[in-house]
């Protein structure tokens, strides 16, 4: 019985294990959610380069209207024509810091754009070995739910063959002490290492159900 015990604990913490290692999404997630924010970054940056090229073009246009004002002979009054004059040159530090911030915005895209294509690689990556996971992992949960149920089967069937008095203690001190049976070895209860008396140990030789007057655990020697 015990030992069925100890290999039941150890399918359960196995297949938990597995289980665990099914479910383990995190770094998908991970990769997903920066995936996400990348592409609103890059919408950003591709809306902003947009209006400033729309922005750029309009102090271009200005520029044309003022330059075939001032030379294309129909203004001559020389005041307004030092004003014109004035006004371009305005207009023309404006555009150069524009075209800065366009450029600005052009390798931020570029930028973004390589992280973002970065990201979908390794998501990918992640994908393929999720799915290897999945691949290799669901069979073996299967095969240790099999184990698991022909172990508690085994468990049921020997419990109705132990003695009810003796099955309740052996069930008492293995919810306390996960291992209920221990081996006595020169002259120790390996549960507990103290040392057993004689008559105790000699008792569990002969079959006696003897429990260490220390832990409590059911003795056996071979
Ligand atoms: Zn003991």
């Amino acid at each position: 019985m015990q030992q069925l015990d100890l290999d039941i604990q150890e399918r359960q913490q196995e297949l938990s294990e597995v289980e665990n290692q099914l479910s383990d999404d995190k770094a998908m997630v991970a990769a997903e959610s920066r995936l996400a924010s990348q592409k609103q970054q890059l919408e950003d940056a591709r809306k902003e380069q947009k209006s400033a090229e729309w922005e750029l073009e309009d102090l271009q246009e200005k520029i044309r209207q003022i330059n075939s004002k001032l030379y294309g002979g129909k203004t001559r009054d020389p005041k307004e024509l030092v004003n014109l004059e004035k006004e371009v040159k305005g207009l023309k530090v404006q555009t150069t810091t524009k075209e800065d911030t366009l450029l600005g915005l052009m390798s931020l895209v570029e930028e973004v754009e390589a992280r973002a294509k970065t990201t979908v690689a390794e998501l990918n990556n992640l994908k393929k070995e999720w799915e290897q996971r999945q691949e290799t992992l669901r069979p073996r949960k299967s095969e240790i739910e099999v184990e698991l149920a022909e172990f508690k089967g085994e468990r049921e069937r020997l419990a109705k063959r132990i003695e009810s008095e003796a099955f309740n203690i052996y069930e008492r001190i293995r919810l306390t002490r996960g291992q209920a049976v221990v081996k006595v070895e020169r002259g120790r209860c390996l549960g507990c290492h103290i040392t057993v008396p004689t008559s105790q140990w000699q008792k569990a030789k002969a079959g006696d159900l003897i429990q260490c007057n220390n832990c409590s655990r059911i003795l056996y020697l071979e």
